[in-house]
């Protein structure tokens, strides 16, 4: 069975609920307690909203950032989850790890939504965050993820300059 195959597989038999449930399970509120440096492996994973932006690809022109409708050919752009989540790394050289190093590197390519980069900067999560409303589904409801916009598949791109956007929330 290959990669692509296994992955697929993988991909349907996985909730996003689950992980809330079980992040729920966490220290109340934890984030509030707890700078990103003392968080557990577990809360660290929580802490993530599932919207999928920072599998868009992106370019850097003159020192800033700039993101595109394109996006990571291994994005399920319904669930917006990683159809090869386990291999990601071994698959696509070029996908990054959320870590400190990922959320604090300047210019910044992590959107502005993006809840490790809110906490890290002082902010709160928002009110639509999986872990405020114990539901999966309010990070798509709300309209901060990926799910519904008009995206294009990195195979289909010859110049990603022609595919800049400039949505509020990156
Ligand atoms: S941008 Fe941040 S919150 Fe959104 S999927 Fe990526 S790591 Fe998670
Ligand atoms: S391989 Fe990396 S960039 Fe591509 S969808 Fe998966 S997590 Fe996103």
């Amino acid at each position: 069975m290959s990669i692509s195959e296994k992955s697929t597989q993988l991909q349907d038999e996985y909730n996003p609920q689950t992980r809330i449930d079980e992040a729920l399970r966490l220290e109340p509120e934890f984030w509030k307690h707890k700078t990103l440096e003392k968080m557990s492996k577990e809360e660290w994973e929580a802490l993530c909203d599932g919207c999928g932006k920072c599998c868009l690809n992106k370019l850097e022109i003159k020192g800033k950032i700039k993101f595109t409708n394109t996006h990571c050919r291994f994005l399920d752009c319904k669930s917006c989850l990683c159809k090869i989540y386990e291999h990601r790394f071994k698959v696509v050289p070029d996908c990054r790890d959320i870590n400190l190093a990922a959320v604090r590197e300047k210019p910044r390519w992590l959107p502005k939504t993006c809840a490790y980069w809110l906490l890290d900067n002082g902010y709160d999560l928002p009110a639509w965050h999986p872990l405020i409303t114990g539901n999966a589904s309010s990070v798509h409801k709300a309209g901060m993820a990926l799910s519904g916009r008009t995206l294009v598949n990195e195979t289909k791109v010859d110049d990603y300059e022609n595919y800049i956007v400039d949505w509020a929330d990156l």
